[in-house]
């Protein structure tokens, strides 16, 4: 049983990865809290945020794993890993290296993670259209060769938030139903 003592029917590990400051942080907070903030301190200590919903009739605790301050290559633990069925490899629209650094990212993922976890690409700070590096076209192509979902996002004007989350429940949702 979880908030307010409703019945919890599943609970889904997800876990953020991705370069530092690409926005993984506020992505959770907007999900979680539906706050945002620009001057975010680097993440410290807190493992997860948990938000619940209803998906066909059955409450689903989704439980979202953010990186403590690990993002250096292969700094990301085993147990960061261990039990999540989706995962949100995010980088920033505005800066090109972040986005070159996704295949290690997914190699990484790919070597600890469960092979049948759900994976969608989340380029994310769509709100700065203008000092866009990454075109959306070659972000969707690798993502659909890789076989991952992909949506833009902006955490500052919660756009597509909601949706990138619910794609990776959904699909969560109909694997094990
Ligand atoms: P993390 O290191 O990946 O967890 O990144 P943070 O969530 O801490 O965000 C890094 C910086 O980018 C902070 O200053 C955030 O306010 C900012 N940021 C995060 N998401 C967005 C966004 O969608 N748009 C803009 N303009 N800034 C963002
Ligand atoms: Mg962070």
């Amino acid at each position: 049983y979880g908030e307010g003592s409703q019945k919890i029917d599943y609970v889904f590990k997800i876990v953020l990865i991705g370069d530092s400051a690409v926005g993984k942080s506020q992505i959770l907070s907007r999900f979680a809290r539906n706050e945002f903030s620009l001057d975010s301190k680097a993440t410290i200590g807190v493992e997860f945020q948990t938000r619940t919903l209803v998906i066909q009739h059955k409450s689903v605790k989704a439980q979202i794993w953010d990186t403590a301050g690990q993002e250096r290559y292969r700094a990301v633990t085993s147990a960061y890993y261990r039990g999540a069925v989706g995962a949100m490899l995010v980088y920033d629209i505005t800066k090109r290296q972040t986005f070159d650094h996704i295949p290690r990212w997914l190699e990484e993922l790919r070597s600890h993670a469960d092979k049948n976890i759900v994976i969608i690409l989340i380029g994310n700070k769509t709100d700065l259209e203008d000092q866009r590096a990454v075109p959306t076209d070659d972000a969707k192509e690798f993502a659909q060769q890789e076989g991952l979902f992909f949506l833009e996002t902006s955490a500052l004007e919660a756009t597509n938030v909601e949706d990138a989350f619910m794609t990776v429940l959904t699909e969560i949702f109909n694997i094990v139903n």
